[in-house]
């Protein structure tokens, strides 16, 4: 479908993009996801045909896009602040690139009806824009860039200036949205909780370069490296040094098959950590409610700090000793 090969960008001396590979399958849902200025929006313009490329390649369903128009790429894009045409109604809105592809009055009237109940806005045709929530106007944004068919749907954080429970709600939504349809969509954000929600693959950029491309559970499992694990929220990374194939932290070894001699991290995933009677000492020195369970801060009297899921209501206060115990087959072992 979509093939991106060691694409660079440059902006005068900045490199925005380097060397970036990028394959996007029918029907795939892929999420770009990196901290601000990595490249993300840089690598979407490119691909839409608004930026271009210092070296490289992109190349969409066999044809390659080199000086093609943004406008004859065959994309749908959305980006963060929607822009929506103020003096325009919803209709007005979701037809504008409809009329802009010559379509024929009564064939934008029937696809704009359509693409308008897909995102749950049957009816809304004739509102003014300005009389939207803030969800709704993404919603019309989304149907604006649905309306045309594209063959690949591109969004830039598209649920970016949205508050956090309507945001919860659309991720949901969406994913539903591009599963009925089938859609091929590249999606660019920098919230880890959004792409781990929607992708079927995560694109993990850092400094214009890609760091690791993997499906959610993968990424969080078996993160490419400690920055990796520490953007996806990862917090139990501990100092180790190789020996014989074993990683050895002062909470014991993990196993750490293919690592070369010298200093890397273990990763302690959340289900690797327990808190238990015998096991090594710590005490208490925060504790944070996460809705279902709650997650406490244990600085362990072997020195790392650790944070420990505490299911069924029966956590610690803070300042209580403790003692945690470790499952060595619920690590993973990453360059520091
Ligand atoms: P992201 O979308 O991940 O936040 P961007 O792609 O917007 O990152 O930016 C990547 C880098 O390129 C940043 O250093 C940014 O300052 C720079 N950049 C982006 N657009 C331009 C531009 N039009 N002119 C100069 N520099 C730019």
């Amino acid at each position: 479908m979509l093939s991106v090969r060691d694409l660079t960008v440059r902006f005068g001396d900045t490199v925005a993009v380097a060397d970036v590979d990028l394959d996007v399958g029918a029907g795939e849902v892929v999420c770009v996801l990196g901290p601000s200025g990595c490249g993300k929006s840089t690598l979407l313009r490119t691909i839409a045909g608004l930026e271009r490329p210092a070296a490289g390649e992109v190349v969409l369903d066999g044809r390659d896009l080199a000086g093609v128009r943004p406008d004859q790429r065959g994309l749908g894009m959305m980006f963060q602040d929607g822009a929506l045409f103020p003096h325009r109604d919803v209709a007005g809105n979701v037809a504008f690139g409809l009329r802009m592809r010559g379509w024929d009055r009564a064939d934008v009237t029937a696809r704009v009806h359509e693409v308008l109940a897909l995102v749950g806005l049957r009816g809304f045709g004739g509102r003014e824009v300005s009389t939207l929530s803030g969800g709704e106007q993404q919603r019309v944004a989304l149907a604006r860039a649905l309306a045309p068919e594209p063959n690949l749907l591109m969004l830039d954080e598209p649920l970016g200036s949205l508050d956090r429970g309507l945001r919860d709600r659309l991720i949901g939504e969406l994913r539903e949205l591009f599963d009925r349809l089938g859609s091929t969509v590249l999606y660019v954000t920098h919230d880890q909780d959004e792409a781990l929600a929607l992708a079927d693959r995560v694109v993990v950029m850092r400094a214009g370069r890609v760091v690791q491309a993997a499906p959610p559970d993968e990424l969080w499992r078996r993160p490419a490296d400690a920055f990796v694990a520490r953007f996806l929220g990862q917090t139990n990374l501990v100092a180790a040094h190789i020996e014989d194939d074993r990683a050895v932290t002062v909470l014991g070894d993990v196993p750490a098959r293919g690592h070369r001699d010298g200093d890397v991290a273990v990763l302690f995933l959340p289900d690797a950590l327990r808190l238990t009677r015998d096991g090594h000492r710590g005490v208490v020195t925060a504790r944070r409610f996460a809705g279902d369970h709650v997650v406490v801060t244990v600085e362990l009297a072997a020195g790392p700090q650790l944070e420990v899921a505490c299911w069924g209501g029966d956590a610690p206060a803070v300042g209580s000793d403790v003692a945690v115990t470790v499952d060595p087959d619920a690590t993973w072992v990453v360059d520091p």
